[in-house]
């Protein structure tokens, strides 16, 4: 006998099969595993019972991993308690359904009336949701990085204060950073965690001083329990705004706050910065994300093609990891390229037609840097429409979805971080960009013309 009624200790996604046993099982699983572990990560497993099998399901392949890794034994120890010796039990994978609110900018249609406040508390909205740690592939490259950032989650304000990580552009600072947040907001669910981009920083403050309201702006920064603040390089050369961050620092440091800065180079590299912010930066742990080696790139592409609709071949992977090395956010574009091909033309993915997509990027069709303008001015001219379009509030079709591509190729081919790209769009979200961006991806898995045109635009960029 079941019953169908969510339990408290899990969260509700619907229709949610528990028992007594149910029950019992979370009870023996409780007092086995500390309140951090249950929280994280056996807490999240969804449970369904069908009278002779007990079936666990896990958000992700790493998930399900560590949690056979780490709390296996228990978990069999707890089945059987719970259950008795007749009950097997089995763990699957699939994706939570999508109960988490978004940013405002996702889900409304033109026709919804304007919400009057935002669906979602800022501290998650900010957040990317793809950006978790079980999405993040740890190899030599990023061990040290991942394993800070992990801490950190899960003490914050202890150990590493701050936390500076650094990197080129595409090497994962962005995610780490917000895997941070996800993370310690599951852990500590009141806890106030803040992300922000050093640009987001600077125009708040200016905006805050503009309206006459820095104490409001001290409060929001000085008070948050975790400060993420990503790209601090941006700051260099800007006094003022040193300056001011320089207080926001002592202030959240002095109060045992985490602070966790990203930059695409070591603070000694930031010329600009005074010695006391430097020295601060380096207080905790400094820790480097170097570009990922071949295996390192080959998981992150195999953790990809898991979602993939058709199987990729081994070869066709190898291929890729092979042809992009130090830009994490080209490996995956090069394989969306290849598996949007082959989901519109029906063809199988093999080596040959992955070499004949992927053409531009082979050894010697090494391309010019462009910028995002000359991008975005080539795919308004494709679509017929001007910068200024591109530029404006209309999100008539098929005006968004050019805009949207534009967005896409600005991400492909410059090193802009997302708030960037948005600013050339007439300053939109950067969470607006990341939408725009899976949007296409998405897109051009059925869309033969929009994939035609990315793929026509993108091989024009590289040639000029
Ligand atoms: P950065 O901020 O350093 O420029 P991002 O965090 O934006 O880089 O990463 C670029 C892309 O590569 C993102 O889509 C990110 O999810 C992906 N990525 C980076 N590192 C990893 C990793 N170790 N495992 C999986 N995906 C990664
Ligand atoms: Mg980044």
């Amino acid at each position: 006998m079941t019953q169908t009624h969510p339990i408290d200790g899990l969260p509700d996604r619907g229709q949610i099969v528990t028992s007594e046993q149910w029950l019992r099982f979370t009870e023996v699983m409780q007092s086995q595993v500390t309140p951090g572990a249950w929280q994280t990560w056996i807490q999240r497993l969804e449970p369904s019972f069908d009278g002779q099998r007990l079936t666990l399901r896990a958000p992700s392949d790493f998930h399900l991993r560590w949690v056979m890794d780490k709390h296996g034994q228990h978990i069999e120890q707890a089945c059987l308690t719970a259950y008795g010796s007749e009950v097997e039990l089995e763990y699957t994978i699939g994706e939570p359904s999508d109960d988490e609110p978004l940013p405002m900018e996702y889900g409304r249609r033109s026709t919804d009336p304007l919400p009057t406040a935002p669906p979602a508390p800022e501290r998650v909205a900010r957040l990317v949701r793809k950006y978790r740690f079980e999405n993040f592939v740890v190899g030599q490259s990023n061990r040290f990085a991942s394993a800070a950032a992990m801490a950190v989650a899960e003490q914050p304000g202890r150990n590493y204060n701050p936390l500076f990580i650094h990197g080129n552009a595409g090497l994962g600072k962005t995610h780490l950073l917000n895997a941070i947040g996800y993370q310690a907001l599951e852990m500590y669910p009141g806890m106030e965690v803040r992300y922000v981009t050093s640009e987001t920083f600077l125009t708040d403050f200016i905006n805050s001083i503009r309206r006459k309201k820095t104490d409001e702006f001290k409060t929001r920064y000085r008070t948050t329990d975790i400060l993420l603040l990503d790209d601090v390089q941006f700051f260099d050369g800007k006094e003022q705004i040193l300056e001011e961050f320089f207080h926001t620092f002592n202030s959240l440091y002095e109060s045992g706050k985490q602070i966790v800065i990203t930059s695409d180079r070591h603070p000694r590299n930031l010329v600009t910065l005074e010695d006391r912010l430097r020295s601060r930066f380096e207080w905790g742990l400094l820790t480097d994300i170097q570009p990922p080696d071949v295996e390192t790139r080959l998981a992150i592409l195999r953790r990809n093609a898991e979602y993939a609709a058709m199987p990729i071949p081994l070869d066709v992977l190898e291929f890729i990891a092979g042809l992009v090395s130090d830009n994490i956010r080209e490996l995956e574009g090069a394989l969306t390229r290849v598996t949007a091909f082959a989901s519109l033309t029906g063809e199988h993915t093999s080596l040959p037609m992955a070499e004949r997509v992927l053409q531009d990027m082979l050894p010697g069709h090494e391309s010019k840097a462009v910028n995002a303008p000359e991008i975005i001015a080539a795919t308004a001219a494709a679509w017929g429409y001007t910068m200024d379009d591109l530029e404006g509030p209309s999100r008539k079709q098929p005006l968004a979805r050019c805009r949207q591509v534009a967005m896409y190729l600005c991400r492909e081919h410059t090193d802009l971080s997302l708030p960037k790209i948005g600013a050339h769009f007439g300053s939109r979200d950067h969470t607006t960009v990341m939408h725009a961006i899976e949007k296409v991806k998405s897109v051009m898995q059925t869309d033969r013309e929009v994939f035609d045109r990315v793929s026509e635009l993108s091989q024009s960029l590289r040639k000029r």
